[in-house]
């Protein structure tokens, strides 16, 4: 169990940032009482010793009490009542798992008989009990057949979170017997994800303060294909730039330890490299697999209602985007709209930081109406006004997808606010396209030009998108258009207020252009893309503009009048009912199964 200790006891005036101190418990007793073994993280508000005979672990007031905070039912903490081992889960353990009863007890395994809904009946089960500081906020209970449970409205958070305080670098694994592997060869600064392979956002945000100034990241999940995909999902979240995949030899941390190889197989590391400097054996695996594979993929849209757009313009992830065009001409909606596309036909999430358009829930309500394909206040233009039933249903879609983001009433937002909010959320949500409307609504901070300062940003941007592998997309007001025999000249990226840099340094861009008149329709033009093979620059598509949905759709045609999500679970159904009719099984016959089964002679064992 932790030693914990009051935060009090920590006698220094400094109050952010990080400190070492020396500890105020183990030092009396210790040979060297110069040593500042004690790392405090007051920003967190958390402390620990790292005297591995005392191990203090000190927290905030405020931290202690968010512990035990709000929606979760913390298990009785008498737990200790069971905390005597059968000879019989002792000894299954040190065969089949090579974990010996030393290790069980430091952390605090138990013996309990509870429910296990997947057998509906009460059974033994070895029980990993997860502790935040000292309170038990959650058990999980494992029977000997390998059935899984936990206490109900527990809190999720990472197993063993408390020795990944004040750590430098920490070992992700997948299963909590994975954790006590470590330990047997002496690793103890490893923690578990709760639920398997899941992926969800409330483990991620009650471990956060532990885990966001740590440096590296091992992650050390199962060595197969799900174990692979969780991999990508959590270096997504941590930043690829502070994580590398350790690669087992069999398929997780206990196999190796049983096969005796641990302590060499988690020295197999893999980069994740993202900028810096490479040679080619840096690279070769990479080369091989785009040899192998083709060019790197590209964020295709699906929907029809685009039209040609894949052909002349594709986006993809780690690029920033600038999207620009005349006020009033649908710079705004059109990215809006690519964007929720993107979000359904992919496994991806969103996050909008557009102070032009507030109130928040007046800009969801726009969501909502191009995701429907109904206007969310009128019936207009023979589209009836969308139902509730419909604005449940897009909430219940957009609230694991889409997230806004805003300052405090009053306050203006700064770059660095905005990328210290977007590193947040790629960490508690796992964003994937951030949007920035408009970037003259953020304030640069510093007493540069603005042209040092557009610079700057856009350097950081990019940077940014490259090391999070992440699409952001900025919408950024052009000058005032020269007129041309009446009508407002198209903008280029060379037109973007302020410099020229707005061309040089993003990687791609567009523009949105409304032709007025009677026939009235808006082009897209691709400005730049980085690269050949994500289209053409100079080309265009052309879309005409439902009104009441604020969808756009392929100039010329008519427009989809269906609820997408509908639309998309169809699809699905139909997708998933072809491949069944064509790899349909067909029962085998009696003489199929077992022979001929008229022949007296026959016997099949
Ligand atoms: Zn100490």
């Amino acid at each position: 169990m932790a030693n914990i200790q009051n935060w009090d006891l920590i006698q220094t005036n400094k109050t952010n940032g990080t400190a070492k101190l020396k500890c105020p418990v183990c030092t009396e007793t210790r040979k060297n009482k110069s040593d500042k073994s004690l790392y405090i993280n007051f920003n967190s508000g958390v402390a620990k010793c790292f005297n591995d005979s005392c191990n203090a672990l000190f927290f905030k007031d405020s931290v202690q009490k968010s512990i035990n905070e709000k929606n979760y039912t913390l298990p009785s903490q008498q737990w200790i009542n069971y905390t005597k081992l059968s000879d019989a889960l002792v000894k299954w353990s040190e065969t089949e798992r090579k974990i010996n009863q030393y290790t069980l007890n430091y952390f605090k395994i138990t013996e309990e008989k509870f429910y296990q809904p997947a057998l509906n009946k009460e059974v033994n089960n070895i029980v990993f009990n997860y502790f935040e500081g000292d309170i038990l906020v959650n058990k999980k209970y494992r029977s000997g057949n390998k059935k899984f449970t936990q206490s109900k409205n527990g809190k999720p958070i990472f197993y063993n979170i408390n020795e990944a305080i004040g750590q430098d670098e920490v070992y992700i694994v997948e299963g909590e017997f994975d954790v006590l592997a470590f330990y047997e060869i002496k690793i103890k600064n490893v923690i578990s994800i709760p639920n398997g392979a899941n992926d969800n956002d409330n483990y991620w945000l009650n471990s956060e303060k532990y885990l966001k100034d740590v440096k590296k990241f091992f992650i050390a999940t199962d060595n197969d294909e799900s174990g692979n995909n969780i991999a990508e999902k959590i270096a997504q979240r941590l930043g690829r730039y502070r994580c590398e995949r350790i690669r087992f030899v069999g398929k997780d941390a206990n196999d190796d330890l049983k096969s005796g190889v641990l302590e060499k197989s988690i020295y197999n590391r893999e980069k994740y490299p993202i900028s810096g400097t490479f040679t080619s054996e840096d690279l070769i695996d990479k080369m091989i697999s785009l040899y192998d594979s083709g060019l790197p993929s590209c964020i295709e849209v699906k929907n029809s209602a685009f039209g040609n757009l894949n052909n002349i313009f594709k986006l993809m992830l780690g690029h920033l985007c600038i999207g620009t065009g005349i006020p009033s001409h649908g710079k705004s909606n059109f990215t809006e709209w690519l964007v929720l596309n993107y979000l359904l036909e992919n496994d991806f999430k969103a996050s909008f930081f557009s102070p032009e358009h507030l109130p928040l829930e007046l800009h969801y309500s726009t969501f909502c109406e191009k995701i429907i394909g109904k206007n969310y206040f009128y019936d207009i233009q023979g589209t009836p006004k969308i139902n509730k039933l419909e604005l449940m249903q897009f909430h219940e879609w957009a609230n694991q997808k889409l997230y806004l983001t805003s300052p405090d009433v009053g306050e203006f937002a700064t770059w660095d606010w905005v990328l210290e909010k977007f590193k947040e959320q790629i960490f508690s949500f796992g964003i994937n396209i951030f949007v920035v409307d408009a970037w003259n609504k953020v304030e640069h901070t510093g007493t540069k030009t603005e042209r040092e300062n557009i610079s700057k940003t856009l350097s950081r941007l990019t940077m940014f998108a490259q090391q999070n592998n992440v699409l952001i997309i900025v919408i950024a007001h052009p000058t005032k258009m020269p007129k041309e025999n009446g009508t407002y000249l198209k903008p280029t990226l060379y037109d973007v207020s302020g410099s020229a840099d707005f061309r040089n340094q993003t990687h791609d861009g567009f523009c949105i252009y409304r032709y007025f008149g009677d026939s009235p329709y808006t082009s897209f033009t691709n400005l730049k893309t980085k690269f050949k093979f994500q289209g053409e620059i100079g080309q265009e598509v052309e879309y005409g503009y439902h009104l009441p949905s604020g969808r756009y759709y392929e100039r010329n045609t008519t427009p989809q009048d269906y609820n997408l999500i509908d639309h998309l679970r169809q699809q699905k159904e139909k997708i998933t009912q072809d491949y069944e009719i064509e790899n349909k099984i067909e029962p085998a016959t009696l003489n199929d199964a077992f022979g001929d089964v008229n022949d007296i002679n026959y016997c099949p064992f």
